[in-house]
C-alpha cells in the first residue's frame, strides 16, 4: 500500500466544521512533541503538510487531509488523515477528561466514520500519565487503537522491544486491548512506515 496523493482539506472546531463525504477516517494523537507532524509527513512523504506547532497548546484544531494509496493490485483507497492537537500540556497528572478540550471529546464520540486512531507515544520514555488515561479512555468508549512508539531512531535497537515491554505494560494493554500491538516507528529512518500503512490498509479494507 503505497500513498500516491496527500492534501490538506478543513480545519475545525466544531462538528459542524467537519468536512463532508463519506471517506474513512484515521486519527493521529499524541503528547505535543511526540513527533505527530513528523510522522504524518512521513507518511504522505510530504515535507509541511502537517506542520510543527511551535508554540505548545496554541494550536487546538483538528485538521483533515485527504489521502490516497495505490494497493498491489493497482486500485486506489481514499481515506481521510485527522490531524488532531497534541494534549498534556499541564505538567499535574490529568484524567484524560481534562486533557483534551470539549471539541475533541466531541469528535470521538460523534465521528461516525473514525476507523482507527494511532496514538503515539515516545518510544524513548515510559508513558506519562496523560497517555494511560487517553489509551484508557479510547478503549473504554470502543474506539480501535493502534499504539505507534515514535523516534525509534534514537535508542539502540537491541533496545526497542524492551522499551516497547514498558509501554505495553504500564498502558495494560494485556487488559485494556489483548488483540492489540505497538509499532515502533522512526520519521527519520522510516522503519515501520510500510508496517503502519498495512495497518491502516486492512483496517480500511475490513
Ligand atoms: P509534534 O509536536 O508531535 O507534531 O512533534 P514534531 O513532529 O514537531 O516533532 C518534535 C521534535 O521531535 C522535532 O524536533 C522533530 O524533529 C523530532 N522528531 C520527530 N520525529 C522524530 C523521529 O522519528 N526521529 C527523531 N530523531 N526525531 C524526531
Amino acid at each position: 500500500f503505497t500513498i500516491i496523493n496527500a492534501s490538506y482539506v478543513a480545519t475545525a472546531v466544531n462538528a459542524n466544521q467537519y468536512p463532508a463525504g463519506e471517506l474513512a477516517e484515521i486519527a493521529f494523537i499524541g503528547r505535543s512533541n511526540v513527533g505527530k507532524s513528523s510522522l504524518i509527513n512521513s507518511l504522505c512523504r510530504r515535507n509541511g503538510l502537517a506542520r510543527t506547532s511551535g508554540t505548545p497548546g496554541k494550536t487546538q484544531t483538528i485538521n483533515y487531509f485527504r489521502l490516497a494509496g495505490k494497493l498491489a493490485d493497482d486500485s486506489r483507497l481514499e481515506f481521510m488523515l485527522v490531524d488532531l492537537p497534541g494534549y498534556g500540556y499541564a505538567k499535574r497528572a490529568q484524567t484524560a477528561r481534562s486533557t483534551w478540550s470539549k471539541f475533541i471529546e466531541e469528535y470521538w464520540l460523534k465521528s461516525s466514520r473514525l476507523k482507527l486512531v494511532c496514538q503515539l507515544i515516545d518510544l524513548r520514555h515510559p508513558p506519562m500519565e496523560s497517555d494511560m488515561n487517553v489509551y484508557r479512555w479510547l478503549i473504554e468508549h470502543g474506539l480501535e487503537v493502534q499504539v505507534v512508539a515514535t523516534k525509534a531512531d534514537k535508542i539502540s535497537k537491541s533496545r526497542i522491544r524492551q522499551h516497547i515491554q514498558v509501554i505495553y505494560k504500564d498502558i495494560d494493554m494485556s487488559n485494556l486491548n489483548p488483540a492489540g500491538s505497538i509499532l515502533a516507528y522512526s520519521a527519520v529512518s522510516g522503519l515501520g512506515r510500510d508496517e503502519l500503512l498495512d495497518v491502516i490498509r486492512n483496517i480500511l479494507l475490513k
